[in-house]
């Protein structure tokens, strides 16, 4: 018997979601690939980097986007070709050997760069990052335009981006992320007066769906993609038309079991029937990515009803409260995600966020494909 969950990805709804993606994008330079960075980090949020990827650069993006080398490694060794923008790893060699675009966040990286590009005997193109207020990585300090003009004075280096990423934006609370383009646009400003007009994006999912005027020249996106919403609870707002989910998870039922009321079920006694019950156990916990938190919380489909889980969520196992859920039977489906469950709602019960429901539940499972 496998253990865990199956997830189970459907690319054309990817495709659908990156075309409404596109059709949302607002002003900036008309570019390849219908200014889309497709963030593929972490598997793709738990999707499959590497088919994903394919399937995004078939339907077009201006390029591909991943956390560490080794993400970009994994979709090289994968076969997937093309521009990929490296979000965060400074160490020069991978960037040169993988042909990957990196971003550079200080003056001492882009020298380390440029260093790498005289012992490598080519040049390479980077994306300057300036923090505008996230306080994690990009350049920062009272002049970050006379900081940018050196970097692209360094030999070997091509300042061909400039990005920055917002910190907290959502539906109605705007306030600081118009303070953050504020700054970023004196600065592209400020770069254009002297001729350095660098390829621009600030905006992520929140963003692509609320800040038109931060589209500038690409929506650098990831959540959005997989069709699910950034926003606390996974609110949706409105866009043309809506996105759609792209992964579904689910997992079986192993055994059924009947109890009479009163009966304590796993751990700690933490739940005991009420009634006389039944109880379906599957082969799932939280050494799948299914949170303990989820413990008397969580719940799944099963037969098309809501399931609670019934008491601690294990290592290895879940208990689901099926009492009354007709005709139910072992081998049936336990659908942790999707059938009207959605990533948003599943991070609301437990005070996360979708993002990491999808890396969480999505990164541990076995994938099948639907093209
Ligand atoms: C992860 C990430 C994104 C994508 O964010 P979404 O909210 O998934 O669209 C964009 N930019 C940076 C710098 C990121 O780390």
């Amino acid at each position: 018997m496998l253990r865990g969950q199956v997830a189970k990805i459907d690319l054309d709804a990817m495709a659908g979601n990156l075309e409404k993606i596109k059709s949302l994008r607002r002003g900036g330079r008309a570019v390849k690939g219908g200014g889309v960075i497709a963030v593929v980090k972490a598997d793709a949020y738990g999707h499959g980097a590497v088919l994903v990827s394919k399937k995004l650069q078939k339907e077009g993006v201006t390029c591909l986007a991943v956390a560490y080398a080794s993400e970009a490694q994994t979709l090289r060794e994968g076969g997937v070709k093309g521009p990929v923008l490296l979000l965060f790893d400074e160490d020069p060699r991978p960037s040169f050997e993988l042909g990957l675009t990196p971003v550079v966040h200080s003056l001492e990286s882009s020298r380390r760069f440029s260093r790498e590009t005289g012992k490598q005997g080519s040049p390479i193109g980077v994306h300057v990052k300036v923090d505008t207020g996230m306080g994690r990585m990009g350049l920062f300090g009272d002049d970050p335009a006379k900081q940018i003009f050196e970097i692209a004075s360094l030999p070997g280096i091509r300042v061909e981006g400039l990005m920055s990423h917002f910190s907290e934006i959502g539906p109605g609370n705007l306030e600081f992320a118009r303070l953050q383009l504020e700054k970023f646009n004196a600065l592209r400003t400020e770069l254009a007066a002297k001729g350095l007009r660098p390829f621009a994006h600030i905006s992520s999912s929140a963003g692509a769906l609320l800040l038109p005027e931060a589209h500038l020249d690409a929506l650098r996106v990831g959540l959005i993609l997989y069709g699910a919403y950034p926003f606390e609870g996974g609110t949706k707002v409105k866009t043309k038309t809506g996105l759609k989910p792209v992964m579904d998870i689910k997992t079986s039922i192993i055994l059924l079991k009947k109890l009479r009321k009163g009966q304590p079920v796993s751990y700690d006694r933490t739940f005991v029937t009420a009634r006389d019950s039944v109880i379906a156990v599957a082969p799932v916990g939280y050494a799948d990515g299914y949170f303990r938190a989820f413990s008397n919380k969580g719940f799944a489909m099963i037969r098309g009803k809501r399931a609670a889980v019934a008491g601690r969520v294990c290592m290895d196992l879940t208990m689901f409260d099926v009492t009354g859920i007709k005709g139910v039977s072992e081998g049936d489906d336990v659908v942790l995600l999707g059938g009207g469950i959605t990533g948003g709602e599943l991070a609301g019960i437990i005070g996360t966020n979708t993002y990491e429901i999808m890396t969480s539940l999505g990164g541990h499972a076995r994938r099948s494909f639907s093209v």
